[in-house]
């Protein structure tokens, strides 16, 4: 049933609430159509938290969204949702505008098997909208705002706020969960969890940013939850690294591991994650963690080549020792060699599942190869590596390996004053090396 909850009752403060989404909603609603800012940033408003992104929810379809504003794209085939951009460059912002879809459960979407109802409203072919083991798989039916409502995940996420009369739209109870510190799935835990296996990490995530205010699972939410990871199985790699990447990088990597560890979910979700989880602990992925999270909160961007790097710097270091032992008395390998054949394996045997992401990977190489060079501070490499496009990615690598103690302090600070320096006292610093 639908509640408009007034701000007398939820208290939103509306002056947090991002300009450019004030205007995607204003715009909507003089063209006729419903609009309300919906989903996290409801969440996070409620909470007294600053939502990092807004989207918007809309009766109107794409197109019409679309035609309404000046630059704005329709993203996606399966997931129809239109960007609505502002500003250029690297100012720009953007705010996620979408319809209001229909929630399929998996009778439901059997039921319309051949049928879809497309934005104007009549029937066009929609097979094999829930697979056998109920995943639903096509999702651009639009629907009624209630049925948008119910197919989200968690009664804190299906809020709808509407700035302009500032009357939170509430069909699950979900300001009553959020005063009740509860985390709480909607319908029935087992079937949301079979329907979309990703909302099991997705559980995992927000149990972890939200634990710190007092959040706890329904009892209902959470028995479900660490039986239903093997339905994970299914669930393409892709995906599976992308949710992983936001357990990581949304600043909450070290109370993600806590809650996989709690959940007895440490294993199984993806392999790259059991390492994380394995070896959160060790000095130096814990550091790594920490910083991320602490980069988070400070509104600087993260990257998942460093953090991954940093995951499997253990693995990269063992086989370059390896590979530097004397053997008899055969000389052993030049030392960059070895490390690269070093990487080589590291690559195969644990990203081998991450190999259509170039960029990351050949980032993350890059960072790794950085680390010898580190030690030539003569003649002009210095200058030249610190020229390179991902220098400071391979020397904030570098500090963290100072800071655990693996290299000397002395060495980082040294490329801390080398890279802020002026040429002048560059060429003194190298000169002082010899
Ligand atoms: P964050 O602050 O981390 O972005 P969020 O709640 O905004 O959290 P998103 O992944 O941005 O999370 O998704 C936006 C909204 O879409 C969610 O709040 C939820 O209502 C809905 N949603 C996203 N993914 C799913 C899913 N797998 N199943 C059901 N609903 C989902
Ligand atoms: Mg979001």
């Amino acid at each position: 049933k639908r509640e408009d909850v007034p701000v007398s009752v939820h208290g939103i403060d509306r002056s947090l609430v991002d300009q450019r989404a004030l205007d995607v909603v204003h715009t909507l609603k003089q063209a006729g159509f419903e609009a309300y800012i919906v989903g996290g940033a409801v969440r996070d408003l409620l909470l007294g938290l600053r939502p990092k992104d807004f989207d918007v929810a809309t009766s109107a379809t794409p197109e019409q969204v679309k035609s309404l504003f000046r630059r704005a794209f329709i993203i996606g085939r399966r997931f129809r949702i239109v960007h609505v951009v502002y500003g250029r460059g690297r100012e720009h912002e953007m705010i996620e505008v979408s319809t209001f879809r229909a929630y399929l459960d998996s009778a439901d979407a059997e039921q319309v098997s051949g049928n879809e109802r497309t934005s104007k409203g009549e029937l066009a072919s929609m097979k094999h909208a829930v697979d056998a083991s109920g995943r639903v798989l096509r999702d651009n039916v639009w629907g009624p705002i209630e049925q948008d409502a119910a197919r989200r995940d968690f009664s804190i996420n299906a809020m709808y706020y509407d700035p302009e009369s500032q009357v939170v739209v509430d069909f699950h109870n979900g300001i009553r969960d959020a005063k009740k510190l509860t985390l709480r799935m909607i319908g029935d835990a087992a079937t949301r969890y079979r329907e979309d296996p990703v909302r099991i990490i997705r559980a995992v995530r927000f149990a972890a940013k939200l634990s710190g205010l007092g959040f706890k699972f329904d009892a209902k939410t959470l028995a479900p939850l660490a039986s239903s990871h093997k339905l994970l199985a299914d669930v393409p790699q892709s995906r599976l690294f992308d949710e992983m990447l936001k357990l990581l990088q949304t600043g909450h990597s070290l109370a993600s591991v806590e809650q996989l560890r709690a959940l007895g979910l440490n294993t199984g979700i993806y392999p790259l994650l059991d390492v994380v989880v394995e070896r959160a602990d060790d000095p130096f992925v814990k550091l790594a963690l920490q910083d991320t999270d602490r980069r988070v909160g400070e509104n600087k961007p993260v990257a998942p080549s460093f953090l991954l790097a940093c995951v499997l710097w253990a693995d990269v270091r063992k086989g370059w020792s390896q590979r530097l032992q004397p053997r008899g008395n055969q000389r052993p390998p030049p030392a960059f060699g070895a490390l690269q054949d070093a990487v080589d394996e590291v690559f195969e045997s644990r990203i081998g599942d991450v190999s259509g992401r170039g960029k990351l990977g050949a980032d993350m190489r890059e960072i790794w190869m950085m680390q010898p060079r580190f030690d030539k501070r003569v003649g002009t490499s210095p200058f030249s590596l610190v020229d390179q496009a991902r220098f400071r990615a391979g020397f904030d690598f570098l500090r963290l390996r100072a800071q655990v103690g693996e290299i000397e302090e002395e060495l980082a600070h040294w490329w801390e004053t080398f890279q802020n320096a002026s040429d002048e006292i560059r060429e003194d610093m190298v000169d002082a090396q010899r």
